[in-house]
């Protein structure tokens, strides 16, 4: 195992942040730590790394122990924290190379800065000082330090947040390409990261698990009903609709557009048609909706 996490709990005060949280990571795995604000990701990711210890519970990289070994497993794992503390004065190079001294790379160093500078395509901004750096830029160097020493594991908090689009889509690329050779834990609170980078999704909510699985399960769980889109030419009440055969739920978009949520033992469509020419309806358009991961997300973390 990459990364086993058993019966993790974290206390703040009063506030328990992580409540026996467990999971194990396999090595090469790119997993998603998906969340709400507050859930508890960062906090995770923080005892992981060793930053601070958890109020009880074991975690152990690569089968060394946070607490007995934490050097060791330092040595394992690349950290990019939430929000990429920087020092803004140095140039890329000099931060680069401070931080390999921080992992003794010795005589290494000019050849690993070297290497991870092209490796995250910093060499176009290579003469910058951090401070001038866009929002992009300075994730690379972020993910640059977290790569320096080679470590086995990287552990990436909201590595993507705040970028523009195409910022956005240079630093995931950049992370799966990096996940093809590391185990890969992410933490994000937007559904579309995991679609886009991840195999397998752990969602926590007010720190505990609530699914875990591969991207792939967690979009089968949800599908026991099929969610219709229908727009009828005239007002509808929604009493009716709900009477009509299969119907779970019905909520009204806007307008004459309704989402019509029904069994899946047969296609509702045609009920609906019919309901629609009993009742001097036109249906002006009908579609079934496909179950996004984002609905799992929201079903599962809403309260
Ligand atoms: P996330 O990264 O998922 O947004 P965090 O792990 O940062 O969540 O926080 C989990 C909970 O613990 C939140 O309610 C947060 O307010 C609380 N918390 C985090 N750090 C501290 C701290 N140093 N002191 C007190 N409470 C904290
Ligand atoms: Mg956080």
């Amino acid at each position: 195992m990459s990364i086993q996490v058993s019966n993790i709990s974290k206390r703040y005060g009063a506030q328990l942040a992580l409540d026996n949280v467990s999971f194990t990571i396999s090595p090469g795995e790119i997993v998603g730590l998906l969340g709400p604000n507050g859930a508890g990701k960062s906090t995770m990711m923080k005892i992981i790394t060793c930053f601070i210890p958890p109020t009880s519970g074991d975690v152990s990289v690569y089968g060394f122990d946070i607490r007995e070994q934490s050097l060791e497993v330092r040595k394992k794992v690349g950290y990019l924290p939430e929000n990429n503390p920087l020092y803004t004065d140095m140039y890329i190079k000099e931060y680069l190379e401070f931080m390999a001294g921080i992992h003794q790379l010795g005589k290494r160093t000019a050849k690993r800065v070297d290497e991870i500078m092209e490796m995250t395509g910093l060499n176009p901004e290579r003469r910058k000082k951090i401070g001038a750096l866009s929002k992009g830029y300075r994730q690379r160097v972020g993910l640059a330090q977290a790569l320096i020493h080679d470590p086995d594991v990287l552990i990436l908090d909201e590595p993507t947040s705040g970028l523009d689009p195409n910022q956005l889509v240079d630093i995931r690329n950049l992370i799966i390409e990096i996940g093809k050779q590391k185990t890969v834990m992410l933490s994000t609170h937007i559904m579309q990261e995991v679609e886009a980078m991840c195999s397998r999704a752990i969602i926590i909510n007010h720190g505990k698990i609530v699914a875990d699985d591969s991207t792939g399960q967690l979009l089968k769980h949800n599908e026991e009903t099929d969610q219709v889109k229908v727009e009828f030419d005239k007002e509808v009440s929604a009493a009716l609709l709900k009477a009509v055969q299969g119907v779970i739920d019905v909520k009204r978009i806007s307008g004459n557009i309704w989402l019509i949520e029904a069994g899946r033992e047969h296609d509702v469509r045609q009920d609906i048609f019919r309901f629609a020419v009993d009742n001097h309806l036109a249906v002006l358009s009908m579609q079934k909706q496909n179950t996004r991961l984002e609905d799992v997300f929201q079903q599962l973390t809403k309260k």
